[in-house]
């Protein structure tokens, strides 16, 4: 099977094919296929994850895949959820969203309990009915500085238990734990019993 990815992140490209080898399935970019991003402006993360599906399907003509993550913390009522990539404005880098998290629970005791959330879906083509979709949630607390030098965004302020943050987990670690690995074998399971 051929699919596209609706993503222009060549890294979370290279994950999923990983992932996805064992289904003989070939996952390419809509970046490589020259489909612009459609825009994330909903409210959900199965909207956003839809929309971004729908219009990687009807640009490439095939069967698509998208997904969608954030950050939800309590004290935030859920917040910055969908504006996880932008918390600190539009342009903003993952330095910049974490000095934005940080600062937004200087007042906040600890534990600040929180949780990663990834969505992926799968559609058949554009106007599919009854999409796949899978999710997965991973638990922690958010930090009051930062800790470790690896994976990206909010892990370094992520804490996982064993005084620990995520950015000191190797990435075959995390993957066995976090949201998107959750998430990954969840679709996979889906896309296996079609
Ligand atoms: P998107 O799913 O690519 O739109 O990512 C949303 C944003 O959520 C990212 O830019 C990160 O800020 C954050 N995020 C999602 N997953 C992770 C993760 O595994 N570690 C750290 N930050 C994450």
């Amino acid at each position: 099977m051929k699919l596209v990815f609706a993503t222009h992140n060549l890294g979370k490209l290279r994950e999923l094919q990983a992932a996805f080898a064992p289904l003989n399935a070939t996952l390419i970019a809509q970046s490589t296929l020259g489909i612009e991003s459609a825009p994330e402006e909903d409210c959900t993360f199965i909207e956003n994850a839809l929309t971004k599906a729908r219009h990687a399907a009807l640009e490439s003509g095939l069967p698509a895949l998208a997904d969608d993550s954030g950050l939800l913390v309590d004290a935030l009522n859920g917040a910055p959820g969908v504006h996880s990539a932008r918390f600190a404005g539009l342009q903003a880098t993952d330095s910049e969203n974490r000095a934005a998290l940080l600062r937004a629970l200087a007042d906040t005791p600890e534990p600040r309990t929180a949780r990663f959330y990834c969505l992926l879906v799968f559609i058949r083509h554009a106007h599919d009915p009854r999409p796949l979709i899978s999710e997965g949630v991973w638990e922690g607390h958010i930090l009051t500085k930062e800790r470790g030098d690896q994976g990206f965004g909010y892990d370094p302020l992520f804490g996982v238990g064993g005084g620990r943050s995520a950015a000191e987990l190797r990435l075959a670690e995390k993957e066995a734990v976090s949201h998107r690995g959750q998430a990954v074998r969840g679709m996979l399971q889906l896309l296996r019993s079609l």
